[in-house]
């Protein structure tokens, strides 16, 4: 079959109405065979353009990977979406032509910093940033998020699950970068790459996050409760927690067993894949996530479990009280001398503490090593950077 050849542009859409309003920046194609984001942007983009007044804030639309997208591959290197750590981004920071040895992915990270900052140089905020991706499985889609409250906030005005916790397995993501600056950032999956369910709730999830995001001008004719509609699944709303990671290994040869379906319950012990050393099985009970049906990407499931209403009460709580401060007073816990935001956690002393508190204060466990685990927390958690 011949297939069409779309040539995309970074900017798909750029509405600059006032440097001092909120803006909104959806970035799709991070990933270079997940077009469906990128498609719902020009949809989106067309239909604002035909509306002068259509907007009160500002609103850009933009292409994560243009050369993965154009070969129609996840990446063409490396994954775009795991190098947004602090040394790749003192690389761009400084020029490409500094740098040693520039790959595909590199300039595709200098180009798409050099646009975010942009953005951010010339206006003053509130920022939302939204990362739109698609699965390789049948799913429902979700918001995948960083614990942070103010990322929270903004995710439970969506009618989907969401999940959190994905900064403890996975390093140098988009998103990680946009948290760390003190800006709200969620991703949005909305279902299996090649359906075209998926492009309609993407196209449903920007409108949304237009709306409330205060970007949407008051008199833009929105149905809401429709495209509410749209986003709603089968699958229950409310916080999962990722609970366990299958890192696929450098040899690794990881075939995920058929017919699973993002969500679905397993049972502690159930074979869910298979490689070179024979059947790789469920650690724990709880629902798959992510079990990965495609031949690139480093992680061959998840196992998530739901976070209770109270948790997510308490935590909230907590944080805002900031009772963090109290847990240097628990025996084997100091904090990093240097790095404030970083406890160093003495095992021998203090195995009894549960990481569940660590995470319920908006701690992840960063590394850890023969006596000692290292929790970090972000500096921007319950408000944003103004
Ligand atoms: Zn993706």
């Amino acid at each position: 079959m011949e297939q069409t050849i779309t040539e995309h542009k970074r900017l798909i859409g750029a509405f600059d109405n006032s440097p001092t309003s909120p803006t909104l920046i959806v970035i799709g194609g991070v990933h270079g065979n997940e077009p469906a984001g990128v498609q719902a942007l020009e949809t989106v983009v067309a239909k604002l353009e035909k509306d002068v007044n259509a907007l009160d804030g500002n609103f850009f639309a933009i292409v994560g990977n243009l050369q993965a997208l154009r070969e129609g591959k996840r990446y063409l290197s490396r994954d775009l979406n795991r190098i947004w750590t602090g040394d790749k981004t003192r690389i761009v920071e400084n020029g490409l032509e500094d740098a040693e040895y520039v790959d595909p992915e590199m300039r595709e990270h200098y180009e798409l910093y050099d646009c975010l900052k942009n953005i951010i140089d010339t206006h003053t905020g509130p920022f939302y940033f939204i990362d739109l991706h698609t699965v390789s499985s049948e799913s429902a889609p979700f918001v995948i998020i960083n614990d942070m409250l103010i990322n929270r906030e903004l995710a439970t005005k969506l009618p989907v699950p969401i999940i959190l916790g994905i900064e403890e397995y996975v390093d140098g993501s988009l998103l990680s970068r946009v948290n760390k600056l003190g800006y709200v950032g969620i991703g949005f999956e909305s279902g299996r790459h090649d359906d075209p369910a998926s492009v309609s709730r993407h196209e449903a999830f920007v409108w949304l996050m237009l709306k409330h995001t205060g970007c949407l001008s008051r008199d833009f004719p929105l149905d809401v409760d429709r495209q509410n509609e749209i986003l709603r699944s089968e699958f229950e709303q409310g916080f999962f927690e990722l609970k366990h990671r299958h890192k696929i290994a450098e040899e690794e040869s990881f075939h995920m067993n058929p017919g699973y379906v993002n969500f679905q319950e397993v049972t502690k012990g159930e074979q869910l894949a298979r490689n070179e050393k024979g059947d790789v099985i469920a650690p724990r009970s709880g629902r798959i996530f992510m079990p990965l049906y495609q031949s690139s990407g480093e992680d061959g499931f998840f196992i998530i479990r739901k976070v209770p209403r109270f948790a997510l009460q308490l935590s909230s709580t907590l944080r805002k009280i900031n009772f963090e401060a109290m847990l240097t007073l628990l025996p084997g816990v100091r904090r990093d001398p240097e790095k404030h935001y970083q406890l160093i956690v003495d095992l021998r002393i203090a195995k009894f503490l549960a990481l569940d508190l660590f995470h319920l204060l908006g701690y992840r466990q960063r590394t850890r090593m023969e006596n000692y685990l290292l929790f970090t927390r972000r500096e921007f958690d319950v408000r944003a950077k103004k």
